[in-house]
């Protein structure tokens, strides 16, 4: 894989990744990173569980279904991943649909930024109920159902390793992610299935479309490598961590974050 120029084209890596046979969920997988993960593993041979959270205007559901008409083999389940009994129900569809699971990718996750003094309850309790809670319920909901060998990959961030300002609740969110990351992998280990986080700095999605013009140019002034990620970085941290390639790799944070913290 070569490096980029001038801050763009980076390319998916070409290592012969063979997911043939696994069964994967992605959650939030409708846009975003969540989508570049599902077309990557769909690419390599595994079969994809597209994800999506159902809003009221159907935009979600929408978006589910074109990315998952443009994968080989995809199944579409929709589910809140902060409600509990609606993971439960999604977890059991895949073990009857699918026969079982090999990856876990949790990659559902909200902004809602607001100083301390600011910050409403809602704010903070729903970033976490999604982030932190979100990846719990899978986590414990797919247990039961993944196989020897399996793999649990959860998107922290840079936030939860430095506490960026007005992120009280999505750096704690992620904070909370790094040390869940790290129970699980220590009690998944006798089932081996191997559990570890990745932490992006600024990829360039949705999420970080709107970021203040000032944000995004002290931002860059801090970037070693003076631009934002792009999807594919982290898609690449993804694959390597589910390939059977890193499977004496358990418990870690791979920080995809182009210098920002090192
Ligand atoms: P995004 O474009 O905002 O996508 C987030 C995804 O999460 C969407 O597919 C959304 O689904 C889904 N989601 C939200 N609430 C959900 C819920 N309750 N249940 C199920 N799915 C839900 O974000 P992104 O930039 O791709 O980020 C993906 C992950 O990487 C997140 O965990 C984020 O915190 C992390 N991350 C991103 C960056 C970055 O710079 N972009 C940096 C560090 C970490 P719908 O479309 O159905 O709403």
């Amino acid at each position: 894989m070569g490096w980029r120029a001038n801050g763009s084209g980076i390319r998916l890596i070409h290592m012969a990744y063979d997911f043939t046979g696994k069964i994967a969920l992605v959650t939030g997988s409708s846009r975003g990173i969540g989508a570049g993960i599902v077309r990557a593993l769909d690419e390599r041979g595994a079969r994809c569980v597209v994800n999506y959270f159902a809003d009221a205007e159907g935009r979600n559901r929408l978006e589910a279904e074109a990315v998952g008409a443009s994968l080989r083999s995809a199944v579409l389940m929709e589910c809140d991943v902060s409600d509990a009994a609606q993971v439960r129900a999604m977890m059991d569809r895949i073990a009857s649909e699918c026969g079982g699971l090999d990856i876990l990718v949790n990659n559902a996750g909200i902004l809602r930024d607001r100083t301390i003094g600011k910050m409403t309850e809602d704010e903070w309790e729903s970033v976490i109920r999604v982030n932190l809670s979100g990846a719990f319920h899978c986590i414990q909901q797919a247990l039961p159902i993944l196989r020897a060998g399996g793999r649990i990959v959860s998107l922290a961030s840079v936030s939860g390793q430095l506490g960026l300002f007005g992120q009280a609740n999505y750096a704690a969110s992620k904070a909370g992610l790094i040390a869940l990351t790290k129970v699980a992998a220590r009690e998944c280990a006798r089932k081996q299935v191997t559990v570890n986080a990745i932490a992006p700095g600024f990829i360039q999605t949705e999420m970080t479309r709107d970021l203040p013009a000032e944000v995004v140019e002290r931002t860059l002034a801090a970037l070693p490598v003076g631009c934002f990620g792009e999807i594919a970085d982290v898609v690449n941290a993804v694959l390597f961590l589910c390939s059977a390639e890193a499977g004496y790799i358990t418990g870690q944070v791979l920080n995809v974050n182009g210098g920002f913290l090192m």
